[in-house]
């Protein structure tokens, strides 16, 4: 009902806020799960013989796209302009809203970097590939998947809710 912004905004009323422009009506609407190449890239690593859960959260505030259990590894298929893509990433911030890009970018970069931390910490080992490594060629980006699936260590007492996993994915190791 409240839009932002309506109520007891006296103590935030000098903090810049967001103007419309036209160069922010593409962003509206994205969807934060299930985007394209997410789907593309696990189309491709279940081609490989690879299991994987979706959207599972397996550290506290971290939910990668998917995770490989029998491996521990998380992936996350970042999109080039919210997590800031070397080649597609936002490289000026211009505009009447430059102030709050250059805020929310480095906020952006900021959860990743602690979610990475965090599920290191839960003995995660993290994979995150660009939207535009998928767009490339999602069976290239796959293979990505594979390979870190392979360095991954395994914990030698896994969760029992792997088991299934376990017993179903193609056996990675030669
Ligand atoms: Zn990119």
């Amino acid at each position: 009902m409240d839009g932002p912004g309506t109520a007891g905004d006296e103590s935030v009323s000098k903090r810049p806020t967001w103007v419309a422009t036209d160069a922010g009506n593409h962003l509206r609407g994205r969807k934060a799960q299930n985007t394209k190449p997410e789907v593309a890239l696990r189309k491709a690593v279940h081609g490989l013989g690879l299991r994987f859960r979706v959207h599972q959260t397996v550290a506290p505030r971290c939910t990668p796209d998917f995770v490989l259990p029998r491996w521990r590894l998380a992936v996350f298929v970042d999109g080039c302009f919210w997590h800031g893509c070397p080649e597609h990433g936002m490289k000026q911030y211009r505009g009447p809203n430059a102030e709050l890009w250059r805020q929310k970018m480095e906020t952006n970069r900021n959860r990743d970097r602690r979610n990475d931390a965090t599920l290191t910490e839960a003995g995660w080992t993290v994979l995150r590939v660009w939207e535009c490594q998928v767009r490339r060629s999602a069976d290239e980006a796959a293979v990505l998947v594979q390979c870190a699936a392979q360095d991954a260590k395994r914990p030698p007492a896994d969760k029992a809710s792997s088991s299934l996993d376990a017993a179903r994915a193609t056996d990675l190791r030669a």
